[in-house]
Formats: structure tokens, sequence, C-alpha cells
């Protein structure tokens, strides 16, 4: 058991100053005064000067590495416990990108279960860039429906030049298979939609919802910051019902124009769409500097630290603590359908930040009521990291 005494809690929306009682994997009580100090084998941490959120959801990450695109040599390198932890991210959601070939399902899962044994809770996405998509089992609905870690699919490509140029008839299949997949198996069956550079931008979305039955929110297209046309139409994509993600990690994200707290607080001016929008950080994904001619020159790597970063950006700009937090926590929970995640509430999963209200360092991270990171930290790492 763990018990946090005296913090001031975002859940993400202000409950004030409580105490946080943890046993197992759970969130015991959130409370005023929670009388704990002498219960047996109890943990205690003093939560003055500290402020608890959730933990933080990253709903796209590449925990094989991805990239490649510039050859052997630019295959990513795989993630590692404490890249997650020290970003504050408790619950990650993995995929495959570009190369589905060489990247396979059964090794993403594999992963999963490695990071899951270390600590955080992860989920997967089936299928990788191409259509038709490659699965574990015969098909997106099988894998939904028989393994536990798929909540949908994804992330398929499209408007750009390394996707497999789908149809929409294409597009319309594979996310019918999501959703009856996700319907039959009681999950979200998101379509994790990678948007690239390409000039349609987000149109075959317009297009799928207008000649389908499927609703917009069967998708999270993710990089809707990547230039300013696709963050003027993921307004418009959310305005029409469906759900928008940032991508945190960018080259030199201070000169960044687009960056997701700033397009956030700009969508926060439109009525009821604030829990449509999530941050990812695209971890180890692959970030391509290219020279003035436009040749490819380094390819760099996306980190889960970019949304850590994005929520001290956030509160910079003025926003309140609980829009910071929201398209880190609360909003990727409901959209993903993980109910015990993503809240500071009783009876959900014990997945705590804690601040330094002042500095706002991440001083201890509490994932499925352990405690992974304490005073700065690490107290627990990966295998080959140790
Ligand atoms: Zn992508």
């Amino acid at each position: 058991m763990i018990l946090i005494k005296g913090c001031e809690c975002f859940s993400p929306a202000p409950l004030g100053h409580v105490d946080l009682l943890c046993g197992g994997r759970e969130i015991i009580a959130a409370e005023e005064i929670i009388n704990g100090r002498s219960l047996p084998g109890l943990t205690f941490i003093d939560g003055k000067g500290l402020l608890a959120v959730p933990g933080f959801i990253d709903s796209h990450a590449h925990f094989l590495g991805g990239g490649g695109e510039g050859g052997y040599t630019t295959r990513t390198p795989e993630i590692r416990l404490t890249d997650l932890t020290l970003a504050g991210v408790t619950t990650a959601v993995g995929c495959l990108g570009t190369d589905g070939f060489t990247r396979f399902p059964h090794a993403l899962l594999a992963k999963s279960y490695a990071l899951e044994q270390e600590g955080i809770s992860t989920f997967l996405y089936t299928g990788s860039y191409q259509i038709p998509a490659r699965t574990l089992l015969d098909s997106v609905e099988e894998d939904l429906l028989l393994i536990e870690k798929y909540i949908g699919v994804g992330e398929i490509a499209i408007s750009d030049h390394r996707s497999s140029q789908p149809t929409l008839q294409e597009l319309i299949r594979v996310a019918s298979s999501a959703r009856v997949g996700g319907l039959l198996a009681g999950k979200a069956g998101i379509v994790n939609i990678h948007v690239g550079g390409g000039h349609e931008g987000i149109r075959p979305l317009f297009d799928l919802i207008k000649h389908s039955e499927i609703p917009p929110t069967q998708f999270l297209p993710t990089h809707m910051n990547r230039n300013a046309p696709l963050a003027e139409s993921s307004r418009e994509w959310v305005l029409s019902g469906g759900y928008a993600d940032f991508t945190a990690s960018s080259e030199k994200p201070e000169e960044n124009p687009l960056r997701p707290a700033r397009l956030f607080q700009k969508a926060l001016s439109d009525p009821h769409t604030r829990y449509h929008y999530t941050y990812s950080s695209d971890a180890q994904g692959s970030l391509p500097r290219f020279d003035a001619k436009g040749r490819l020159t380094e390819i760099g790597v996306a980190k889960a630290s970019s949304l850590l970063e994005e929520f001290r950006y956030s509160l910079s700009l003025g926003l309140s603590m609980e829009e910071a937090l929201l398209p880190l926590t609360a909003n990727p929970a409901a959209i993903l359908g993980l109910p015990r995640k993503g809240q500071i509430t009783t009876g959900r999963d014990a997945d705590i930040l804690l601040f330094d209200s002042k500095t706002l360092k991440l001083n201890t991270v509490i994932a499925k009521g352990r405690l992974l990171v304490r005073d700065n930290t690490p107290l627990a790492r990966g295998f080959f990291e140790r």
C-alpha cells in the first residue's frame, strides 16, 4: 500500500489537497483525511509541495523502434522502460510503422508483455502502415476478439508516399473490421491513422464517413499538427465529431508554431471539443532531417519525454492544469476505451505522477500501484538497463 499525504491533486479536474491511498494496483481512496499511517507494509509519501496527476497515456509509440526509411542502418532502436517512466508515461499503446515487413506483430506483442512485466500498462494496435493489415491471427477482428492487448488497428498510413496508397474501399474495409472486432470484444476498436504530408490530408477520412456507416469516432488520426493545413482540418474534423491526435516530438520544438499545446489552446474556443484531442509522442519513430536540397542527411528518434515537455509547455502558455492534462490522460483513456486509466478516482488503476509544485520536476511515478520512480530516480529498470 502507498499513502500520499496532503498532495494537491488534479484528477485531471482539481480535487484540492487530498490524501491518496493505493492498495494492490488500485486507488482505494482519494479523500481529505485518511488515517492510515499504521497500516502494515505501508509506504508513506509526504505530499507537501507535490502535485498529483494521472499517469500519462501515450496512444502512439513504436516499442520495437521504427524508421528505416534511409536503409537498414536507420532502423531506430527499441524503447526501454525508463524512456517511458521518466517521461511520466504509465500506459502506452504500441504500433508498427512504415516497416511492417521485418518488424512483426509477434515481436511487438512480446515487447508489450515485457514492458507490462517491468511495470507499466501496455496495449497495441494490430496491423502497420499497409492495407491489407498484417495481423497476428487471421484477421483484425480475431486479433481484437482473442488477444487482450489489441485495442484497435494502426497506424494505417494515408496521404503519404510511404503508405500502401489505400483505396477508399480498402479503408472502409479495414475500419469496418476494427469496428466489428471492437464491438464483439467490448473494445473501442480505434483506427489509428497515420496522416502524412501529402496534399490530400485527411480528405480520405471525410470521404469514408460520407460513403459508409462508420462514425468519425472510430478514428484517431495522428500527426495532425504536421503542417498548417492539416492542423486547420483537424478542427474541421473534430467539429464534425471526430478525434485528433497531435504528435509532441519534433526536431526543434522551441521553433515549432504547431506544437500540440498551442493548437489545443486555440481549439478550446470551439464549443464541446476539449475532450476530442489527444497528444502522443511517436516514441522511437524516426524524425528525418533533410538538407536544403531535400536530401536525407540524418534521422533522429522521437522521444516519449516530448509529452512531459508538452505538459510543462501547456502550463507556460497559461492553460489550466486540467486543460494541460486532458489530452495526456482522461481524453486518451476515454477515446481508446480504457476505463481503468486516465483519472485519479477510487477504483481506477493507481497510475499517479507526483510533480514538484514549484519546479514542475517529475518526482515520483506510480504505475499499477507500484513505485517505479522516486525522488527523480528510477526504482524499476528494464532488464538490460540495470
Ligand atoms: Zn506515423
